[in-house]
């Protein structure tokens, strides 16, 4: 079972966490190429590798029909990796510009008077960021001020009856003008930016 790897969203790093995680030296750090190689012969298509990867560019293929279809995904990627270096809906944050806590929940959100949206996460809502929506996408043509709220206790849950997370909380004024909640991927960007529209319009 191959083993493909997407050097086009890989940095490419000999601390690769899928090194780490392969244990039958499948995946390994090439000292002399310097750059992770795989060798399928010793691969025992556990996928561990691939839970390592934050970003997807570890790849698992389970027949030569799933081998030909990821490579070919592969070669038709037009992401780099400085694609990914930008905040994501569901990701952890990679900007601390973004970020803000709980006990500044009221000044910074809920009491803005510019329209504003935070997003609520916690460690187990956290996804991949092969999938997740790049934040600029979703508010595009929005003028609108972002955080990102990592809860470590559940009084904002109860306070505003959140059933699923990462959900996203939008507030102007005092006033909560709309909500979604849960994990939406690149597939659902389309119909998200639209209920943001209809939120948004109440501002
Ligand atoms: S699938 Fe398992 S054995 Fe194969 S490269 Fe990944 S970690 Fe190693």
């Amino acid at each position: 079972m191959p083993v493909l790897i997407n050097f086009k969203i890989c940095d490419n790093a000999k601390e690769c966490g899928g090194i780490t995680a392969c244990k039958s030296g499948a995946i390994y750090w090439d000292k002399e190429k310097k750059t992770i190689a795989i060798d399928n012969s010793k691969c025992t298509g556990c996928g561990e590798c691939v839970k390592e990867c934050p970003v997807g560019a570890i790849r698992l293929a389970k027949t030569d029909e799933e081998y030909e279809r990821i490579k070919k995904e592969i070669e038709e990627d037009p992401r780099k990796t400085s694609d990914l270096f930008v905040d994501r809906y569901g990701a952890q944050p990679i900007h601390d510009y973004y970020l803000t806590t709980s006990e500044n929940f009221d000044s910074e959100v809920v009491q803005s008077n510019k329209l504003t949206v935070a997003e609520l996460f916690n460690d187990d809502s956290i996804q991949c960021l092969l999938d997740s929506i790049p934040i600029k996408d979703l508010f595009e043509g929005i003028d609108i001020k972002y955080k990102k709220v990592e809860l470590k206790d559940n009084s904002l849950l109860e306070k505003y009856e959140i059933k699923e997370l990462p959900s996203l909380l939008f507030f102007k004024d005092g006033k909560l003008l709309g909500r979604i909640e849960g994990y939406k991927e690149t597939k659902d960007k389309e119909a998200v930016k639209q209920e943001i529209k209809e939120i948004t319009s109440k501002s």
